[in-house]
C-alpha cells in the first residue's frame, strides 16, 4: 500500500482507498469512512491561511497571511501551517508537550495558544531557512484567487502532490512523529 498526500502535505492516505485503478478521484461514498472524513475535511481547508500567520495578522488583514502548506492533527481540530510556521508547529510538537496531546481535543487551541502566547522555534531550527530560500520545493496544487466566502468548498478536484519521498527535503515529522498521529478515529473520545 501507498501512502499519499493530497493538496496539502501532512495528512496521507492509501492511495488505493483514494483513487482508483485509473488514477482518478474515487466518490467519497466509495471511500472507507475515516477516509471520507478526513477527505471531506482536507477539501474544506486546504485554501485556509496558515493558523500561525492567522494569529500574528489577524481577520481583518488576512491577505497577509501565507497559504496553508501542511497539515497536523484530526479532521476539525488539525492545525494547518505555511511552510515557514511549520517549524514552530514542529518544535512545539516534539518539546514543548505538543506530542502529548495527539489526538485530543485540545490539540488544536494548545498550539495556538503556545503560538499567541509568543511561542516560536529557536532561529535556525529544523532547517528553517531552507525552507524560506526554496519554498516551491514540494508542488502545490494550482491555487485559485480567495473567493468571497471562506467557508465555500472548492468544487475541483484535489491534486495529488509530490509522495512521500519529496518530504525527505524538508523540515518535516520523521516516519515515527507521523505514526503517531495517523492514529484511528476509532479510538478518539469524540
Ligand atoms: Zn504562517
Amino acid at each position: 500500500m501507498t501512502k499519499v498526500s493530497i493538496g496539502l502535505r501532512g495528512w496521507r492516505f492509501e492511495e488505493a482507498e483514494v483513487f482508483d485503478e485509473s488514477g482518478a478521484f474515487r466518490p467519497l461514498t466509495e471511500m472507507p469512512p475515516d477516509t471520507r472524513d478526513r477527505i471531506g475535511r482536507l477539501m474544506a481547508i486546504i485554501d485556509n491561511p496558515c493558523d500561525a500567520c492567522w494569529l500574528i495578522h489577524g481577520e481583518e488583514e488576512k491577505q497577509r497571511c501565507r497559504p496553508a502548506a501542511v497539515v497536523y492533527g484530526e479532521p476539525l481540530r488539525e492545525v494547518v501551517l505555511c511552510d515557514t510556521h511549520e517549524a514552530d508547529f514542529l518544535y512545539w510538537f516534539r518539546e514543548e508537550g505538543g506530542r502529548d496531546l495527539v489526538g485530543k481535543r485540545t490539540f488544536q487551541n494548545a498550539f495556538h495558544q503556545w503560538f499567541a502566547d509568543g511561542g516560536r522555534a529557536p532561529d535556525g531550527y529544523a532547517g528553517v531557512e531552507h525552507i524560506e530560500t526554496d519554498p516551491d520545493l514540494v508542488p502545490e496544487p494550482s491555487r485559485e484567487e480567495p473567493t468571497s466566502s471562506v467557508h465555500e468548498t472548492p468544487s475541483r478536484e484535489p491534486t495529488r502532490t509530490a509522495g512521500s519521498g519529496d518530504d525527505d527535503e524538508l523540515v518535516s515529522l520523521s516516519e515515527e512523529e507521523q505514526e503517531s498521529l495517523d492514529i484511528d478515529l476509532d479510538d478518539l473520545d469524540v
